[in-house]
């Protein structure tokens, strides 16, 4: 199946971070197919001034269930030192946050994951450097391109 990921993060370290994340996802989910630029952008939802924020798509080759990505992200994240979950949509400082945006077409609902991922078409932050690599995939809810979800953002 084809696994799209995102990385992303605000701290100083968090360039080192994605480059050791890419290395653990490629040893414990699968083989790496294409992957974006890191993109910078400035951080937004946080109380006071912070980083930039990075954010890198990461597309996989793999032979495993999403829940099992989620428990093997959610390691990768603990092992590189990420030490708070986010509370009430209050955000905070992280070296890395690893989202599973797509699993091939997908849909899913559970408690522990959504995919796609609930929030990425809101956020220009993920649609640009998905663009770069998946314009013309098509998000099975909406059932628009990721070039088209960005366009929204450009009126
Ligand atoms: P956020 O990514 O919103 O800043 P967290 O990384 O702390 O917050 O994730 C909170 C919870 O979101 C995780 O414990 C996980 O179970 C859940 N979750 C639901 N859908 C997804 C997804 N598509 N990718 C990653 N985590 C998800
Ligand atoms: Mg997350």
């Amino acid at each position: 199946m084809n696994l799209i990921i995102s990385l992303g993060g605000n701290k100083n370290d968090t360039l080192f971070s994605f480059n050791e994340a890419i290395k653990f996802l490629e040893k414990d989910i699968g083989n790496i197919l294409s992957q974006s630029k890191v993109h910078t952008s400035k951080a937004w939802g946080f109380k006071e001034k912070t980083n930039d924020f990075l954010n890198q798509i990461i597309e996989i080759k793999t032979e495993l269930s999403p829940l099992e990505i989620l428990k093997i992200t959610q390691e990768i994240e603990t092992k590189l030192g990420r030490k708070s979950k986010s509370i009430s949509a209050i955000y905070q400082d992280r070296v890395i946050d690893i989202d599973i945006l797509f699993y091939g077409n997908l849909i899913l609902k559970s408690p522990k994951l959504t995919i796609p991922h609930y929030l990425l078409h809101e956020r220009e932050f993920i649609l640009k450097p998905l663009s770069e690599i998946k314009p013309n995939f098509i998000h099975p809810v909406l059932n628009k391109t990721i070039k088209n979800l960005l366009l929204s953002f450009k009126e």
